[in-house]
């Protein structure tokens, strides 16, 4: 499924259309469980006690919706704010900081920020290259006297090994 690229499309903006879109994204081959995975007995489950969303598993006789088992996981942040942190975040080389998503999604700065270390994580490379055996430190020059203006406590002293 292609992503959204206006910042106009309802899926940024309407909580229905981001939950309709994510369960596309998710279940492109049909609705599994998240906790034991099986496609079979998973019936969705209506009513005005449930809302929107809410699917029932036969195998676990239990109830689940897209946020179960994925980054949204326990989070009351909508779904459409959640996509356009997304977005946010991945449109700018340096992302998007917890400041701007709460100015930007009218949220309080603690769930930009919790939000934002969510995505980061999300976004990170699942298996990291370990840092090891011999550094080099290369300092950037920032701050270090040029050459000739080297002061004379920094000078090598000519009578030291
Ligand atoms: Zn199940």
């Amino acid at each position: 499924m292609k992503t959204p690229e206006l910042l106009s499309d309802p899926v940024y903006h309407d909580e229905e259309a981001a939950r309709l879109y994510l369960q596309e994204v998710r279940w492109p081959e049909g609705v599994f469980c998240p906790k034991c995975g099986t496609l079979d007995g998973i019936k969705p489950l209506g009513g005005n006690s449930m809302g929107p969303g809410w699917f029932y598993c036969a195998a676990c006789q239990d109830k689940f919706t897209v946020r179960v088992g994925a980054i949204f996981e326990r989070s009351h942040i909508p779904l459409h704010k959640w996509l356009l942190a997304f977005r946010l975040m991945a449109s700018s080389k340096k992302g998007c900081s917890a400041h701007q998503l709460h100015r930007t999604l009218g949220i309080t700065y603690k769930s930009a920020w919790f939000l934002a270390m969510r995505i980061r994580e999300a976004m990170a490379p699942a298996d990291p290259p370990i840092l090891g055996g011999e550094g080099k430190v290369v300092e950037a020059g920032r701050g270090l006297p040029r050459a000739g203006t080297v002061s004379s406590s920094l000078r090598a002293d000519p009578e030291s090994c």
